[in-house]
């Protein structure tokens, strides 16, 4: 990995201001997922190293929260612009961890940083309201102030977006924040510290840590100095976070597993809903919690939708994600494999057809041939639980009542897309559709603008927007009497 910056490969934590090891010593290798080569090591820090960081975090609060708001947002615009001006760095870093295209990697950093420069922006158009007072000598005001200590643990799909919109609200706000990345990624998140303290973001305000999720990640819960706690994952994981955080009530956003439906209506634009389904299946090799998971397409239209589907991801190229034309990486792990691999057997032993692909990848590592399986049922595997992994399986079914139903028969509820042409059918099934955000006639819809979040079992809280500002405030209500 030849980067232009060789200084933005970091292998200590970032803790206090300070580049850090293990009070121990011990570190963890990271390695390529293309490759199977070490890119480095990082850093095995457990309890004692987070409880420090979320005290230093304590104490760099009061002066990060007097700031203005302008303030805070010229340090983070520093930021925002130090990340594009790094993003080919950041972009095979992110490539070489994580294993996307860089193509993927490079329009992630960007949107990564897109979530820094709207809430530095956004964080100077937090605004309170005066009430209508019941009472003639009083007068009540409702103030917003920063929620305090807040500690994030990100997941390895979204190296660096996954962070900036957590760590953007939060600094806007005027919360310091405590970060755990994921094991498989952490040089991008350690890279983006790299940029922050560049940047002029003061020590304490924006550590991270990397080590052991179990311990980390229970000291982040029990502190009761850490007033919320932000995490994107499994909702396996989201619960055993949610219990933990319980016996000091922390405010929680939780950002957890999908099961998106994918429906193509008979009357849809079959060609755009083909090239869709690609962008929302196999964008990141299907790992994703936004991904297509569950295909359904009506009666007429199914084996025309099937033929083209399975043509067009049958161009898909798999390879090393720093090769020119690459479209699919490989799977972040072994054991990622073998899920996939599991769901395919399934599917095939309860009646699945197979279109394309169904094995290992010749490329060998975790590497998986895009894979189509037509004749899907809801007996299988796919239809209750995210593959994660770029398998699509095509189900059939004939009224628009049956779609519904079989797309909201999950305990999921993030993304959900559907492709149609006419309106009044657009109005019912968007608003039938029990998830948390709807893409029509597309198979893209996330960005910093719009608010990302689920229902259900999929979480809590929004990111992005002005919503995701809301996850970082509190209300104070002021009755001012005497008068
Ligand atoms: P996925 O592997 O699907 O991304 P996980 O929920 O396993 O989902 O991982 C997301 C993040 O949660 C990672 O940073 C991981 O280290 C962390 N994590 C996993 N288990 C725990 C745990 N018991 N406590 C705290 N964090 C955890």
């Amino acid at each position: 990995m030849q980067l232009k910056d060789p200084s933005l490969l970091r292998q200590q934590a970032y803790l206090n201001g300070a580049w850090s090891d293990a009070d121990n010593g011990e570190t963890h290798a990271v390695t390529n997922p293309a490759t199977g080569e070490q890119i480095g090591t990082i850093p095995n820090m457990g309890t004692a190293e987070t409880r420090r960081a979320i005290e230093a975090a304590n104490a760099a609060w009061p002066a990060w929260r007097k700031k203005s708001a302008k303030e805070r947002a010229v340090v983070l615009r520093k930021w925002y612009e130090l990340i594009l001006e790094n993003a080919d760095d950041l972009a095979l870093l992110m490539t070489t961890e994580q294993g996307k295209p860089l193509a993927e990697s490079k329009g992630e950093v960007q949107y990564g940083a897109s979530f820094i420069e709207w809430f530095a922006e956004e964080g100077k158009r937090v605004a309170g309201e005066t009430l209508a007072s019941p009472w003639p000598d009083r007068r009540l005001v409702v103030t917003k102030e920063p929620i305090g200590v807040c500690a994030a643990i990100t997941p390895w799909n979204f190296p660096i977006a996954m962070i900036t919109r957590k760590a953007g609200p939060a600094l806007a706000a005027g919360c310091p924040m405590v970060l755990k990345p994921a094991e498989a990624t952490p040089f991008s998140a350690l890279a983006l510290a790299a940029l922050a303290e560049r940047a002029g973001i003061p020590p304490g305000v924006f550590s991270v840590i990397t080590g052991s999720p179990r311990e980390i990640g229970e000291e982040m819960c029990r502190n009761p100095i850490v007033r919320k706690l932000t995490f994107t994952g499994s909702t396996g994981v989201g619960r055993i976070l949610m219990q933990q955080c319980a016996p000091t009530i922390k405010k929680l956003s939780l950002e957890l597993g999908g099961n998106a439906p994918f429906i193509v209506f008979d009357d849809a634009d079959l060609d755009a809903a083909v090239e869709g389904a690609i962008a929302s299946k196999y964008r990141n090799a299907g790992q994703t919690c936004v991904c297509a998971n569950r295909l359904y397409v009506q009666d007429g239209v199914y084996e025309a939708f099937a033929e083209k589907f399975a043509a067009a991801v049958g161009k898909l190229k798999v390879g090393n994600g720093v090769e020119q034309g690459v479209t699919q990486g490989p799977l972040i792990d072994e054991k990622a494999v073998q899920k996939v691999e599991q769901h395919v057997a399934d599917a095939l032993s309860k009646g699945g057809r197979l279109l394309l692909g169904g094995k290992r990848h010749a490329l060998g590592h975790s590497f998986f041939e895009p894979t189509v399986i037509a004749d899907a049922n809801d007996q299988m595997q796919v239809a209750g639980e995210e593959t994660f992994g770029p398998l699509a399986p095509l189900f059939r079914f004939k009224t628009d009542e049956e779609a519904l139903a079989l797309a909201n028969n999950t305990e999921f509820g993030l993304a959900s897309y559907f492709y149609s042409r006419d309106i009044g059918r657009i109005w019912r099934v968007a608003e039938g559709l029990e998830s948390g955000m709807v893409g029509v006639n597309t198979g893209l819809i996330s960005n910093e603008v719009a608010p990302f979040g689920g229902v259900k079992q999929s979480g809590l809280g929004r990111e992005g927007s002005s919503y995701g500002m809301d996850d970082y405030l509190v209300v104070k209500y002021i009755c001012l009497g005497g008068i």
